[in-house]
């Protein structure tokens, strides 16, 4: 799943916890601005869990992988603010420290990767614990687990995708194989149409318009934290 980078990059960062066996590896987290989609411009603390169920992240496997246009590196746990965390209640307090002071909406966006390859009931409960909202950032091939607040789905062509009811529905575009009227039957609530970021961005930013415009229930989503320059 494709996200902001860091903002403050300035403030000091709580210590990552020592390395060795984790229940949770985490790739990176940090407080920034959600960049994209229907939550796009909130403040929000990014965890972006280690490994994907669709890629292994190395660039030898892309050619035979189910999703070939990644642009996140999500291997390993030595991003920042990443580590190995030993439970949920610790990873939770790590989350809550990057927020800083204050309750009032505390939103928490937990992406990958794939992150269902790691989230469970018990995180989220932590998370919730520590005030936190928590969005979830899918690619839809495991279902979501109990107790999320905002489940965001983003469908890759050739993947089975089993989270068919949620919040957001975020196409990247154009996809092959990937029939937009088909997606519309599933039970979200907002239908967002994102361009994907390749080699031929204008083409895709053309098919995007094109797509909203033929088919007014999808929205024009653009990843707003680039051009803001927050990567
Ligand atoms: S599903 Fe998401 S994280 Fe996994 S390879 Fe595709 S874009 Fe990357």
């Amino acid at each position: 799943m494709d996200s902001p980078s860091p903002v403050g990059a300035d403030a000091p960062l709580p210590s990552p916890p020592a390395a060795g066996r984790g229940r949770y590896a985490v790739k990176e987290c940090f407080l920034t601005l959600q960049g994209e989609g229907v939550q796009a411009g909130s403040r929000a603390v990014f965890l972006r869990f280690a490994g994907c169920n669709l890629w292994s992240g190395r660039e030898q496997d892309r050619g035979t992988a189910v999703c070939g246009f990644c642009d996140t590196d999500f291997v390993g746990t030595d991003g920042t603010g990443g580590g190995k965390f030993g439970s949920a209640g610790q990873l939770a307090r790590h989350v809550a420290a990057l927020w800083g002071e204050g309750r009032e909406r505390r939103l928490v966006v937990i992406t990958g990767g794939e992150p269902m390859l790691q989230l469970d009931e018990e995180l989220v409960e932590q998370l919730h614990e520590q005030g936190f909202r928590v969005a979830v950032e899918t690619n839809g091939t495991l279902p979501a687990v109990a107790g999320i607040d905002w489940i965001c789905v983003s469908p890759k062509a050739g993947s089975e995708v089993v989270q068919r009811v949620g919040d957001e529905l975020k196409l990247v575009w154009p996809q092959e194989g990937i029939d937009p009227a088909q997606l519309e039957r599933w039970a979200f609530d907002h239908f967002l149409v994102q361009p994907m970021d390749c080699d031929e961005r204008q083409a895709a930013l053309e098919a995007a318009i094109r797509l909203a415009m033929d088919r007014p229930r999808w929205r024009l989503s653009l990843q707003a934290h680039k051009a803001a320059g927050l990567r």
